[in-house]
């Protein structure tokens, strides 16, 4: 079994042969393929399964099948047009394609850096993380640059999401990576809310060490139809 033949474009093959791996893990041969076709997956694997790149590959090979936005400003570039004709600047709310949460921000930043290495051939794409213990102002500027992919931690996403930095009426992928330890870690009300500003014609992959519990209950209710992964 290779890359290839899972159905990822050549620019994302091409990475991941650059990043060195030659063969798809267990959990990525049958995550890659069913996440491509459109489904909604529930995955019960521990990290050191490969498990970043199972939900990764798939999402960017859609997000490059996406039509190029027409040479679009950033609202970063808008406010600078604002500025030089004198008008007043209003914030513009980020409206991201892809949200992958995460319990810490070690993960966060793990996944962020393998989204880099992913998308080395790929046009670009803008990947944003929002942590907790990050200054607001810097945050603020990172969201300005309207990127497709925020990688983030549940109570600060909550705090921007609310302050009208974030519209998630464009979102087409929810990740929940290791969804177990948000939940332990006190999270569930926060995702909730997360989930609750996405459209509902979403695609939803969740990843936990188990699926049973409190944890089965809130992916069931969150995806659609889910094909269960068990590695
Ligand atoms: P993860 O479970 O996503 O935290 O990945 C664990 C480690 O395995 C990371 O260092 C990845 O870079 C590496 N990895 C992921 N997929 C593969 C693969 N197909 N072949 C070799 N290494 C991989």
């Amino acid at each position: 079994m290779s890359f290839e033949a899972l159905g990822l474009h050549a620019s994302l093959v091409q990475a991941v042969a650059d990043t060195g791996y030659t063969t798809p893990t267990p959990v990525q041969a049958q995550a890659i393929p069913a996440a491509i076709a459109g489904r909604d997956l529930l995955v019960s694997s521990q990290t050191g399964s490969g498990k970043t790149a199972a939900f990764m590959l798939p999402a960017l090979n859609k997000l490059a099948n996406a039509e190029e936005t027409p040479a679009g400003k950033t609202a970063a570039q808008e406010a600078q047009a604002a500025r030089a004709k004198g008008e007043r600047v209003r914030f513009k709310a980020a409206q991201p394609k892809m949200l992958v949460l995460t319990p810490t921000r070690e993960l966060a930043l793990q996944v962020s850096a393998a989204t880099e290495q992913y998308t080395a051939h790929m046009r670009r794409l803008r990947c944003v993380s929002i942590l907790g213990g990050m200054p607001y102002p810097k945050q603020m500027q990172l969201l300005a640059k309207n990127p497709e992919i925020l990688v983030a931690t549940p109570g600060r996403l909550i705090d921007h999401m609310e302050s009208g930095k974030i519209d998630f009426s464009q979102l087409e992928i929810l990740v929940l990576d290791e969804a177990d330890r948000m939940l332990d870690m006190g999270f569930i009300d926060d995702i909730e809310k997360i989930v609750a500003a996405t459209p509902s014609a979403r695609q939803t992959m969740l990843f936990s060490a188990t699926l049973d519990g409190v944890v089965g209950n809130m992916a069931r209710r969150i995806t659609t139809d889910p094909m269960t992964i068990q590695i």
